[in-house]
């Protein structure tokens, strides 16, 4: 069965079924582009609050190229892969020095800003301004190998171009926004990754994972990441005052330009004397290091495991240095902070 032939169906389950969301009442296509960005990696109800949140605070694409780094990382904090935040700031800076402040309106022009993608730049043309190129993202590819039975690695670049060069050839040259959401929605309410819904599934008839019974077993799925193992230990250091020491984050790194405490990375479950340097107490005679931690967590990435170790040490005065900022311990949270400093800062106030 061609995909062509089973697209009325598709579309007629997604007037009935679809979610209202705020980013589907819009043509706007930097609120298209707020969302698309957010819920990479997102599911929906995590990211519906940080849209929310994300557009009345930038309402305009002059408002987020104008903002504080600052401020933008504070709003996406706890949604993580903060490189998105950051390159959509980039973006919104091309869009009104080099644009003249008029957001790009096809695929090819889309794709030009930075940390815009195939996905986002198909998305945002489609949606906003109706041009027919079709959303590759992990539902449609999962929806799409299963309905015609494809065995191949979904991960590899091979799968993403067949799926996008056969989509192309049939997605509708009307309506090729609606078409896109309803593929989306398909993978996100009943083709899902676990137990699909074949039962309510508009394409059940016709499907090749289901009439062999295949659902879990496509699509297959291997991605080659290799987990790096890691050890870090971070120090909340504090004066008579209750004063801490944080440091930023560089920018070319993981959760870039966020704060955290002063830290360093070592295989070890005791207390790293190096982390004295890092405060300039590396001379100090009268420093009775900590023997126990405060806490230990672990934290997983995409690409690695972070045991993260917290260590505290009370000192009657603190000095700022090169790297470190000396602030309140009650304004920790004014600072946007990664998830592990999320729980240091409940460890703390606990
Ligand atoms: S019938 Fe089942 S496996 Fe096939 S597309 Fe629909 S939900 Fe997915």
């Amino acid at each position: 069965m061609s995909f062509e032939r089973v697209i009325p169906k598709l579309l007629t389950w997604y007037e009935l079924e679809k979610r209202e969301l705020p980013w589907r009442d819009t043509l706007n296509p930097y609120y298209i582009w707020v969302s698309e960005i957010i819920l990479q990696q997102t599911r929906v109800n995590q990211g519906l609050p940080y849209y929310i949140k994300f557009v009345d605070k930038f309402p305009k694409i002059y408002d987020l190229a104008v903002a504080d780094e600052e401020e933008v990382l504070k709003i996406w904090q706890g949604l993580g892969y903060y490189s998105r935040a950051r390159n959509m700031q980039k973006a919104a800076n091309v869009v009104i020095n080099d644009l003249d402040g008029k957001f790009p309106e096809n695929f090819t022009s889309i794709k030009k800003l930075p940390g815009v993608g195939d996905y986002t730049a198909a998305a945002i043309a489609s949606f906003a301004f109706e041009e027919p190129v079709p959303v590759v993202d992990g539902n449609v590819k999962r929806v799409f190998a299963r309905f015609l039975g494809l065995v191949e690695n979904i991960q590899l670049a091979k799968f993403q171009s067949l799926a996008f060069a056969h989509l192309m050839e049939v997605i509708p040259k009307n309506n090729p926004s609606t078409f896109n959401q309803a593929m989306m929605e398909l993978g996100a309410l009943i083709c899902t990754p676990k137990n699909p819904n074949c039962e309510n599934c508009p394409f059940a008839e016709n499907c090749v994972a289901k009439s062999k019974s295949l659902q879990n077993i496509l699509p297959v799925n291997i991605k080659k990441t290799k987990i790096q193992k890691r050890t870090i230990h971070y120090l909340f250091i504090t004066d008579k005052q209750d004063n801490c020491l944080i440091q930023k984050r560089p920018t070319d790194t993981i959760w870039g330009g966020l704060y955290e405490f002063p830290n360093i990375e070592k295989g070890t479950t005791e207390f790293p004397l190096e982390l004295l340097d890092l405060v300039g107490l590396k001379d100090s005679l009268d420093i009775k290091v900590p023997t126990k931690a405060l806490g230990i967590t672990t934290h997983k990435l995409s690409h690695q495991t972070i045991t993260a170790i917290l260590w505290r040490l009370d000192k009657s005065q603190l000095i700022d240095n090169q790297l470190n900022n000396r602030i309140k311990i009650a304004n920790l949270n004014n600072f946007p902070l990664h998830k592990l400093m999320l729980k240091f800062v409940d460890w703390i106030h606990d």
